[in-house]
């Protein structure tokens, strides 16, 4: 018999995105096969963002559409994720199985209540090996909740309070996916810099950070999300420190106004983020910067929004996620606060933003122009002149580059030779080989060599005398 299949959807950040991966590993545990074509699935599922609205909405669409193709045939549907309790009694009896993801584990028990499936014994959420989705770039969760309740955000209210993975088993994972040849791992939470708090044995995020990178291999280390409030001095040093962490942070700022920040609770001033950004130039001056603007929140005068304005073109983040401000049902704000800019002044003071940004971006990806710089290929494209490959190099930039072969997977040295506002586009380099790659193609040079002479001592026996093969490695790269 064949096995059933599923398929999901996962909105939002990349937490919801390792908690798919975790979801996927449950199901398949439980004999069920991943499809990416939700039409032949039987069962769809969705992990939800309460941040944004239009999120919300997406739900609300697959939600209509996943109950006309249950008019036609039968059809599990599952939500999970981050729902607001407004959104959770509005979904809890429409969708067919409602999974908190903290409780994954339980995830058998109402599968069985529907298909009398057998039932499976399941660790906790953090304990389970995820199916992860590719093979060479992979999410880790450290946490998951957030202690932080900022205004308009309903993360403390959807997982629940901050708490953090035992940093052994982090270190393992990260072990294991560096082992199978993982190039790329991204340590993932809602506030990774506050890693550990929560427990009191356990050792803090700048010390997990520097056991992760002492492990020896070929990779790159990203992590996110931070918050500047727990932005320490120690971290910063670690951030200079580290070997494979890549030359990018994501710190996002969500208004260059004091009072915004007060109104949203997010803990700090302009003055200190403009202090933390300078402590990070001065141990890494070329680091890639992005953050999140959260644009019109209730109240912003106009200002306010200068002050946001003044601070990207001061920062000069070379990326920024720019979100118009939403109510969210259920959140602080929507209790204490009138949504009161209208979406006429929220778009237009967006375009605004998005054109500074585009100045700073183009600004700095000039630098790279010229120069050859080392890729993660992630994607690539079939077209009539050969393969369109896109990555991101250590600064988290898209990088484009045409090719004769797929390489996808694979760090590869790139001559850039456009600077774009929102990416970078290139050449391929030669590639030069390591020593372990220089030996096996050496190895393999002499085993072809040795079996043609051995053809022709076959051939002429008398006549070929075979000289000793001396050839040596030099060693030089
Ligand atoms: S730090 Fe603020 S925005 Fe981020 S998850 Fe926590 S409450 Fe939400």
């Amino acid at each position: 018999m064949s096995k059933p299949k599923y398929h999901l959807v996962a909105l939002g950040c990349q937490m919801n995105k390792s908690d798919a991966e975790r979801l996927s590993a449950v199901l398949e545990k439980a004999g069920w096969k991943q499809t990416a074509d939700e039409q032949t699935a039987d069962l769809v599922g969705i992990l939800a963002c309460a941040v944004r609205q239009s999120a919300m909405d997406r739900i609300y669409g697959k939600l209509r559409k996943w109950q006309l193709e249950k008019a036609k045939r039968p059809l599990i549907t599952l939500v999970s994720g981050c729902i607001l309790e407004h959104d959770r009694k509005k979904l809890r009896d429409k969708f067919d199985i409602f999974l908190d993801i903290k409780k994954l584990d339980q995830l058998p028990e109402q599968l069985k209540l529907i298909t009398q499936e057998q039932l499976i014994d399941l660790p906790s959420y953090f304990k389970i090996t995820p199916k992860y989705q590719s093979s060479f770039q992979a999410n880790v969760p450290i946490s998951t909740g957030c202690n932080k309740f900022c205004t308009y955000c309903a993360v403390p209210y959807t997982r629940g309070r901050e708490t953090s993975r035992p940093s052994k088993d982090i270190i393992q994972e990260v072990k294991q996916l560096i082992a199978h040849g993982y190039k790329e791992i991204t340590l993932v939470g809602q506030n990774v810099n506050s890693y550990g708090l929560d427990l009191k044995s356990e050792i803090k995020f700048p010390q997990l950070l520097k056991t992760i990178d002492r492990i020896p291999g070929n990779y790159w280390l990203r992590f996110v999300t931070s918050h500047p409030y727990d932005m320490s001095d120690e971290l910063i040093k670690e951030m200079g420190r580290s070997k494979h962490l890549t030359n990018y942070l994501h710190l996002p700022v969500q208004s260059g106004d004091d009072l915004m920040l007060k109104k949203m609770n997010r803990h700090y001033t302009i003055k200190h983020y403009r202090q933390l950004i300078s402590k990070i130039r001065r141990v890494r001056p070329t680091i890639g910067l992005s953050t999140d603007i959260i644009v019109g929140f209730c109240g912003e005068t106009a200002q306010q929004f200068t002050n946001t304005l003044k601070l990207v073109r001061d920062v000069k983040f070379d990326m920024a996620y720019l979100g118009q401000y939403s109510e969210r049902h259920g959140t602080a704000a929507s209790k204490l606060y009138a949504d009161d800019i209208s979406k006429k002044v929220k778009s237009k003071r967006e375009k605004v933003l998005n054109s500074t940004l585009e100045t700073t971006a183009l600004a700095y990806n000039q630098q790279f122009t010229g120069k050859t710089i080392k890729v993660l290929i992630d994607s690539a494209k079939k077209n009539p002149f050969g393969y369109r490959l896109k990555g991101k190099n250590s600064e988290y930039k898209t990088v484009t580059i045409t090719t004769n072969r797929d390489l996808t997977g694979q760090f590869v040295p790139v001559r850039i030779t456009k600077a774009l506002a929102w990416g970078l586009e290139g050449e391929l380099e030669p590639m030069k080989l390591t020593k372990t790659e220089k030996r096996a193609q050496l190895a393999q040079k002499l085993k072809a060599r040795r079996s043609s002479l051995a053809d022709q001592v076959k051939r002429q026996p008398r006549r070929v005398k075979i000289n000793k093969i001396n050839v040596r490695y030099s060693g030089k790269k």
